[in-house]
C-alpha cells in the first residue's frame, strides 16, 4: 500500500504545522519527478510536476491512460496559468476572476514550456486553479504546475477519498494526502476557449449559465456539434463502475425484475427513504439500496462514493433512479450516461 498522509485542514482558517509538514513532504516527492495523489474539491487527483515529461509519463503508466488523453495542468493562480498560455484572451481572464479558485477548467493554445505529453500531442492546453486549500498550499509551496487527471485507473470511477485512490491505484503512486471526502464529488467544468465561442466540453459543478454570466456571451455545448478529437478524453464509456449501470425512470419495477432472476442489485434511489415493497430482498442480502439527496449538488457529492460501495459489495449490476432534468443535473446525467454505456 501507498504511504498515506492525513491532512486536517479547515475552511477559512491557516492550515495547522502538522499539515504543512505533510504538504512539504508531498512537494519533495514531486520535486524529485514522483507521484502524489492530492485530494481537490472536485475528485483526488494523481499529480505530478507538469513541465516534467518524464514525471507525466509515469501519470499515464499509473492509469493506463491512453497517450491521446490530454491533462489537466493545475496551477496556483492565474499569473501562473498565463505563463502556460500561448494567449489569454479576455474570456480567460473573466473565468478566472469569477471561477477561480474552483471547479473550473479553461482550455487555451499552448505555451512552449506545456510538455507534448501533456497535451496528448495537440496545441491547446487545460488550466484549472483549485480551491482546495491542502492542494492550493502545495502549489504555492512546490511553485510549479501540477499535472493532474483523477486518480483511479483510467475508465473506472473517480476517486472522492484516499481509500478509493488507494485501492484503485496502489503502489502506482509514491504518496497520498488524504484530506478527506471531496466537497464536489465529481469532475471540473471544462471549457474550451480556443474558438470564437466558448464551449462546454465537459459539464461539471460551474453550469453552463454560470459561465454565461462571467463571459457576458453565448456559451455552446457540450454535444453533438463539438468538434471530433477537440476533447480526447470525453470517450462514451468512462466514469464506470464494474457492475453493469442502467439509468430507469420507474426503478422499483427494474429492480423487482432483476432480482427475480437471481442476480445481486445495486439500487440507487433519489431522495426517497421508503424501503417499498423490496425492503424485504434487502434483509435477504441480494439487494443493496443506497438512497442518494434529492438535491443535486448533495447527489454530486455521495454519487461516486456510492459506486465504489456498490462495487466494492461485488453486485452483479447497478439500477438507478433517474434523477430530475434540471439544469442543476446536468453533470451527474453525463456522468450517469457515460458509465451505463455499453461497448
Ligand atoms: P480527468 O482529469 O481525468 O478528469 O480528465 C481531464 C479531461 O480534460 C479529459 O476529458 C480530457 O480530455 C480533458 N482535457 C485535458 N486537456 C485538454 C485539452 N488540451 N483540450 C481539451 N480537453 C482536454
Ligand atoms: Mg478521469
Amino acid at each position: 500500500m501507498p504511504e498515506i498522509l492525513s491532512v486536517a485542514w479547515q475552511a477559512g482558517t491557516p492550515l495547522p504545522p502538522a499539515s504543512i509538514a505533510a504538504i512539504q513532504r508531498a512537494a519533495a516527492t514531486l520535486a524529485g519527478g514522483g507521484l502524489v495523489a492530492v485530494p481537490t474539491e472536485t475528485v483526488y487527483g494523481l499529480a505530478a510536476v507538469a513541465t516534467d515529461p518524464d514525471a507525466v509519463a509515469r501519470i499515464f503508466a499509473a492509469k493506463g491512460r491512453p497517450a491521446s488523453n490530454p491533462l489537466i495542468v493545475h496551477v496556483a493562480d492565474a499569473e501562473a496559468a498565463r505563463a502556460l498560455a500561448a494567449s489569454w484572451p479576455d474570456t480567460a481572464a473573466r473565468c478566472a476572476a469569477c471561477h477561480w479558485p474552483g471547479p473550473l477548467t479553461i482550455v487555451l493554445p499552448a505555451a512552449a514550456v506545456v510538455p507534448a505529453i501533456v497535451r496528448a500531442g495537440g496545441d491547446t492546453v487545460a488550466l484549472r486553479c483549485p480551491e482546495h486549500p491542502v492542494t492550493a498550499s502545495l502549489l504555492r509551496i512546490l511553485g510549479r504546475p501540477l499535472a493532474a487527471p483523477s486518480a483511479n485507473r483510467s475508465g473506472a470511477i473517480s476517486p472522492t477519498t484516499a481509500a478509493h485512490v488507494a485501492a484503485s491505484l496502489g503502489n502506482a503512486v509514491d504518496l497520498i494526502l488524504d484530506g478527506g471526502s471531496c466537497d464536489r464529488g465529481i469532475e471540473s467544468t471544462v471549457l474550451d476557449l480556443t474558438d470564437e465561442l466558448p464551449r462546454v466540453l465537459r459539464p461539471g459543478p460551474v453550469s453552463r449559465s454560470a459561465v454565461e454570466t462571467a463571459l457576458g456571451c453565448r456559451v455552446e455545448g457540450p454535444g453533438g456539434t463539438t468538434p471530433a478529437g477537440r476533447s480526447p478524453g470525453l470517450l462514451p464509456k468512462h466514469y464506470a463502475p464494474k457492475a453493469q449501470l442502467e439509468v430507469v425512470a420507474a426503478s422499483t419495477e427494474r429492480v423487482g425484475e432483476q432480482l427475480r432472476q437471481g442476480v445481486e442489485v445495486g439500487w440507487l434511489t433519489c431522495g426517497s427513504l421508503d424501503g417499498g415493497p423490496l425492503a424485504d430482498s434487502s434483509r435477504s442480502g441480494r439487494l443493496h439500496r443506497i438512497d442518494l439527496p434529492a438535491e443535486a449538488d448533495s447527489y454530486a457529492r455521495s454519487l461516486y462514493a456510492a459506486l465504489h460501495q456498490l462495487d466494492a459489495a461485488g453486485v452483479d449490476c447497478i439500477i438507478v433512479e433517474r434523477p430530475p432534468q434540471e439544469e442543476a443535473w446536468q453533470a451527474i446525467h453525463d456522468r450517469l450516461t457515460r458509465a451505463s454505456h455499453r461497448e
